[in-house]
């Protein structure tokens, strides 16, 4: 998947300030925030959107939810509040085609979103 963003960024072939990697997971800043924090949290692997989980990555998912949260308390906005979201496809304004979820706090965030 060379020609994915986000596996030259795994790769390290693409510079990314990385907040957090295991062996399974990494997160990065977002390179356009869109509040005071704002993390991306993905799979090392490639898997496209949520539309491609399958039971075989019930494992996985979890652990890029409790990534997610480990972030956010690492990145001091858990207390506050803060908000996880995956776009996916194109009506979920899905630009990146390998999944990723939204970290974003520091700021009130509104609802519904956009
Ligand atoms: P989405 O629209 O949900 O696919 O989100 C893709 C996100 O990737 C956007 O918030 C972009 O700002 C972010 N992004 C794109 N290129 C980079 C990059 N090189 N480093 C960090 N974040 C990026």
């Amino acid at each position: 998947m060379d020609e994915c963003l986000f596996c030259r960024i795994v790769a390290g072939s693409i510079p990314a300030n990385v907040v957090y990697r295991d062996e399974r997971v990494l997160a990065f800043r977002d390179i356009d925030p869109q509040a005071p924090m704002h993390v991306l949290v993905i799979p090392i692997t490639h898997i496209r959107s949520t539309d491609e989980l399958r039971t075989e990555h019930e494992a996985l998912a979890g652990a890029l939810l409790l990534a997610a949260a480990q972030v956010a308390r690492e990145q001091g906005v858990a207390e506050g509040g803060y908000r996880v979201a995956i776009n996916t496809g194109a009506d979920g304004s899905q630009s990146v085609g390998h999944l990723h979820l939204h970290v974003l706090g520091g700021r009130r965030m509104g609802w519904p979103p956009g």
